[in-house]
C-alpha cells in the first residue's frame, strides 16, 4: 500500500485506535516458575476432572490449534483468530469496526441471521439489498451491495458464500471486485461456513491481495464440532490483532480445544473430507427425487449441505415430515421464503424418509 494506511487501521472504531484490551495472566511475555501463583486458580485438582486438565484457564489462542487451523485454511498462523464458533467472529468485526449506535452493515437477504442480530445488539444499522431469485436460482447483487455501502457508510459488507439459506454461490472474482471498490471504505465479510460443500472453496487467497476481506470459517458444519464452538476469522494480522483485543479473556474452551486438535488430525480430516464428498453426493439426489415429488414447487441448486425448497402446502409438507419424526427448518417466517423449507442433508437413510414421505404427501396435498 506503499505508505497509506490499511483497511483495517482506517475502518477500527477510532474510540478504539489505543485499546489494548484486558491482559490477563496468560498474555504477554513467556515466564518460567513452577508454582503459578497469578491467576487466583484452585491448588488442588476436582475430583469432576481427574486428569487436572481444566484446573488452569486456557490459553487464549492455543499455537498449536492456530497452527493447525491456519494450515487446513491455507494462511498463515498470523493470519487467523481462533474464535468460539463464527458467531464470535462475526459479533467481534462489528464490535471492532461499527461505532455503537453509529454503524451500518449491508446483507444480501434472506440470509443467516447472526449478521442481522450482532448488529441490532450493537445499535447498528441493517442495510438490505436483497437477493434476486432469478431463473430458479439465487443471485446476490454485489455491485449494488457496494453501492449500497458506499451510499450509506457501512462498516461491513456480509456476503455469505455458499449463501445460507439459499445455497447460493459467488464468484470468486465478484468478490475481489466487491473488495477492490471498497478498499479503504468497507470490510467484506466472506461467511464460508459451507465452503467445504462447494465447487470451489473460496476466496482465501484473495487475502493477500486485498487488506479489507476477511473470511469466517467453522468446524461446525463439515467437520461434525458444532458442539465444540470453533470457528476461524481469517484476516490480515494486523486485523487480526485488532479482533483479538476485543475478544474475551478466555473465549476457547479447554475441552473444545482438545477436541479440535483432535478433529484436526490426518485421519479426521480424511473423514470429514469423505463425508463432504457423500453429502454433496445426497444433496445432488435428494434435489432430484424432490424435483420430481408433486408437492414441491421448487428447489434451488445448492453449494452447501442443505436444500431451499418451495411447496405447494409448506405446513403439509412440514406436518407429514414431522409426523414421520423428520424436523426440518420451517423458513415461512422469512420475507420472500412464505412457502419454503430448508432441509438440511442427511444420512442416506434419513434422506431416503424425506423423500419416502413427500411421494406420499402428494396425496394428501
Ligand atoms: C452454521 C453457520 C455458521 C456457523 O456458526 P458457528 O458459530 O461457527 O457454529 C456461520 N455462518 C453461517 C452462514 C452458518 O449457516
Amino acid at each position: 500500500m506503499n505508505g497509506m494506511s490499511s483497511t483495517a487501521a482506517t475502518l477500527l472504531r477510532e474510540d478504539l485506535r489505543d485499546f489494548a484490551g484486558y491482559k490477563s495472566a496468560r498474555s504477554g511475555v513467556a515466564l518460567s516458575g513452577d508454582a503459578w501463583l497469578n491467576a487466583n486458580e484452585s491448588p488442588s485438582v476436582s475430583p469432576a476432572d481427574a486428569a487436572g486438565a481444566l484446573r488452569r484457564y486456557p490459553d487464549p489462542q492455543p499455537q498449536a490449534l492456530r497452527n493447525a487451523l491456519a494450515s487446513l485454511y491455507g494462511v498463515d498462523a498470523a493470519q487467523l483468530l481462533a474464535t468460539r464458533g463464527s458467531d464470535e467472529g462475526i459479533d467481534l468485526l462489528l464490535r471492532a469496526f461499527c461505532a455503537p449506535g453509529q454503524g451500518a452493515i449491508v446483507i444480501a437477504p434472506p440470509v443467516f441471521g447472526m449478521y442481522a442480530v450482532c448488529a441490532r445488539l450493537h445499535g447498528a444499522r441493517v442495510v438490505d439489498v436483497p437477493a434476486q431469485d432469478v431463473d430458479g436460482s439465487w443471485r446476490s447483487d454485489l455491485a449494488a451491495m457496494a453501492d449500497a455501502a458506499l451510499r450509506e457508510g457501512a462498516n461491513l459488507v456480509f456476503v455469505c458464500n455458499p449463501g445460507n439459506p439459499t445455497g447460493e454461490a459467488v464468484a470468486e472474482g465478484e468478490i475481489e471486485r466487491l473488495a477492490q471498490r471498497l478498499r479503504g471504505k468497507a470490510l467484506v465479510v466472506v461467511d464460508a461456513a459451507y465452503a467445504e460443500f462447494a465447487d470451489t472453496d473460496a476466496a482465501a487467497a484473495l487475502l493477500a491481495g486485498n487488506d479489507n476481506l476477511v473470511i469466517l470459517r467453522t468446524l461446525s458444519k463439515a467437520h461434525a464440532l458444532a458442539g465444540a464452538r470453533i470457528g476461524s476469522v481469517l484476516a490480515s494480522p494486523e486485523l487480526i490483532g485488532m479482533l483479538q483485543r476485543c475478544q474475551a479473556p478466555y473465549p476457547l474452551a479447554q475441552p473444545a480445544v482438545a477436541a479440535a486438535l483432535a478433529a484436526l488430525a490426518p485421519a479426521a480430516l480424511a473423514h470429514a473430507r469423505a463425508a463432504a464428498t457423500q453429502a454433496r453426493a445426497e444433496r445432488e439426489r435428494l434435489r432430484a427425487g424432490l424435483l420430481g415429488a408433486a408437492g414441491v414447487r421448487r428447489v434451488y441448486p445448492s453449494q452447501g449441505n442443505f436444500l431451499l425448497a418451495r411447496f405447494i402446502d409448506a405446513q403439509a409438507a412440514f406436518d407429514a415430515l414431522l409426523d414421520a419424526g423428520v424436523v426440518v427448518r420451517d423458513m415461512r417466517a422469512t420475507a420472500g421464503l412464505g412457502d419454503a423449507l430448508r432441509i438440511s442433508i442427511g444420512t442416506p437413510a434419513q434422506n431416503d424418509r424425506v423423500l419416502a414421505v413427500l411421494a406420499d404427501a402428494r396425496q394428501a396435498a
